[in-house]
């Protein structure tokens, strides 16, 4: 387990020291859009309390995570007109993850429409 680094992006975020575009929060949860989005409506969930990754996130917080992505999910197809969607939790680099604090890459999908590079 590697030690979580207050200073990341989305910590940041959390704490209101930089802007983002919030569309759901709850308690414990706040979901904004990705500022690159590789499709329309691209999301991030993430947990306000502090994890890393999937490696040590503790399982009631994940769970409550994964609703909070759900609930989110049905919104953004609603509103993206999207057919099915993509769910993406990258973890430590070697997966693809840059911001060290766990997060969902929620994609709405619609047939024919590509995700961008
Ligand atoms: P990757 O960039 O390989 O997808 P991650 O899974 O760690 O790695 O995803 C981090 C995501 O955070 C990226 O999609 C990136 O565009 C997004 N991002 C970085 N900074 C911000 C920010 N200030 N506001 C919103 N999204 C951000």
């Amino acid at each position: 387990m590697t030690a979580y680094d207050p200073d990341n992006i989305f910590a940041k975020i959390l704490r209101g020291e930089i802007p983002n575009h919030t569309v759901y929060e709850d308690e414990g949860t706040l979901a904004f859009l990705d500022i690159m989005p590789i499709v329309d409506g691209h999301t991030l969930v993430i947990p306000k309390k502090p994890a890393r990754n999937i490696f040590d996130v503790e399982p009631e917080d994940l769970a409550t995570l994964v609703k909070a992505a759900q609930k989110v999910s049905l919104a953004a197809c609603k509103a993206f007109g999207a057919d099915g969607h993509t769910l993406r939790l990258h973890s430590e680099a070697s997966g693809g993850q840059e911001v060290p604090h766990i997060h969902f890459h929620l994609l709405p999908m619609k047939t024919g429409v590509p995700v961008r590079p």
